[in-house]
Order: C-alpha cells, then structure tokens, then sequence
C-alpha cells in the first residue's frame, strides 16, 4: 500500500480555511490534525478536537523531543504539528489534512517536500474585514493587523501547489475536494509498482 499524502491548507486569519477543512471530513476520508497550541481555548473549544492546550513548559519539552513536525509563533501564541500521529496516519495510508499558518507551510515544505500545498484566499480585503470583524473576538488594532498580515501573507503564494478563493464555503470544499482527489490519480512511483504487476500478469 503506498502512503497516504499530506495536504497543508493555509492562508490569512479570517479566509475560511477552518470551516473548509471541517466540511472536507464530511466529503472525503481524510484526517485532520490536532496540533498542539499554548494558547488558551476559546468557549466551545474542546481538548483533543480543536486542540491540544498545553502550557509553555509543555510546548518546549516536546520541541526539544523533536516532537514536532513544524511550529510557529503566531499573534502572541506557539502552534505545532505533532509530528509521529501525523507520520503514523501517513505511513498506514492515510491522507492526513495540516490546517496552518503560513511560516508553518513553508518549514514542512523544506522538510516534507511531497506534501501538497492549498492556499485559501478571501473574496476581496473588504470581505476579510467584515469576516474577522464578525468573529467578534478582535480589537479593531487586532483586525488592523490581521489584515496587514494578510496582505503579506499572500505574497508567498508562489510556494503553493493551488490556490482556492473562498467566495462561497461549499463551493470552496467542493474545490479543495476536487484537488485531493486529482492527486491520487497523480503519476508516482506507487504507479510503476501497479505497471509491474500487470507485467507479471501477462
Ligand atoms: P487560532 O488561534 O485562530 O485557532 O489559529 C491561529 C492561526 O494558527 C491560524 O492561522 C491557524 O491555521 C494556525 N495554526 C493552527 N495550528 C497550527 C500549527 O500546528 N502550526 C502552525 N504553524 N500554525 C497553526
């Protein structure tokens, strides 16, 4: 059986990647990592479902393990990618989904070069805007820089496999879905060990 692949999605706070890639689960099977956070959690937010909440302490012991398949600080907090689930699923044949920052992508693209990178865009800044600002947790100086950040953000979007613009969510999923799909049918090597086998039928 050949691995499973690994999909990064990421893109500005505020572009829908989160609620993209929760709806993905629902059409293909896939697995979307927890990472690793030392942020606090947000009402709702469950332990092991949306993260794990862990002190800085914590954080750093797992680090200095190696623990991590990627981290990055990002608005005041660290975020990481447990390293052996995600391995784990990938080496059983599960396509796992990463849904992270920006800096996150570009290190696994350095170390995980056969990973494939999705970045979402917002219809247009106006529309961010109004998207982080109905979240209704930021500051206006917070949603200030949200957007500054965006804007640099998507200057690396020549680092990306593909680029999906959020204008509607079901749309988008549909989109994304399409592109997981397509790189099954990808030519690999797992396909000259199928070209082997037919000879061997012959
Ligand atoms: P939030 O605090 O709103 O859940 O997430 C803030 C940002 O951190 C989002 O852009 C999210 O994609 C990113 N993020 C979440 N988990 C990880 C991770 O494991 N690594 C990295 N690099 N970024 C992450």
């Amino acid at each position: 059986m050949g691995k499973g692949l690994l999909f990064v999605v990421s893109g500005p706070s505020g572009a829908g990647k989160g609620t993209i890639c929760k709806s993905l689960l629902d059409e293909i099977d896939i697995d979307l990592s927890v990472s690793m956070t030392t942020r606090n959690p947000r009402p709702g937010e469950i332990e092991g479902v949306n993260y794990y909440f862990v002190s800085q302490k914590e954080f750093d012991n797992i680090k200095k393990e190696d623990g991590l398949l990627e981290y990055a600080y990002v608005y005041g907090n660290y975020y990481g990618t447990p390293k052996k689930m995600v391995m784990d699923k990938l080496e059983q044949g599960r396509d796992v989904i990463l849904e992270i920052d920006i800096q996150g992508a570009l290190k696994i693209r350095d170390t995980y070069p056969k990973g494939i990178f999705v970045f979402i865009l917002p219809p247009s800044m106006k529309e961010l805007r109004k998207r982080i600002t109905g979240r209704g947790s930021e500051t206006e100086a917070s949603i200030n820089m949200r957007l500054g950040e965006a804007l640099k953000e998507v200057s690396y979007i020549d680092k990306y496999d593909y680029c999906v613009i959020n204008n509607e969510v079901a749309e988008a999923v549909e989109r994304v879905a399409c592109i997981m799909k397509a790189e099954h049918s990808r030519v690999s090597q797992d396909i000259y060990q199928i070209i082997e086998r037919y000879k061997e039928e012959i």
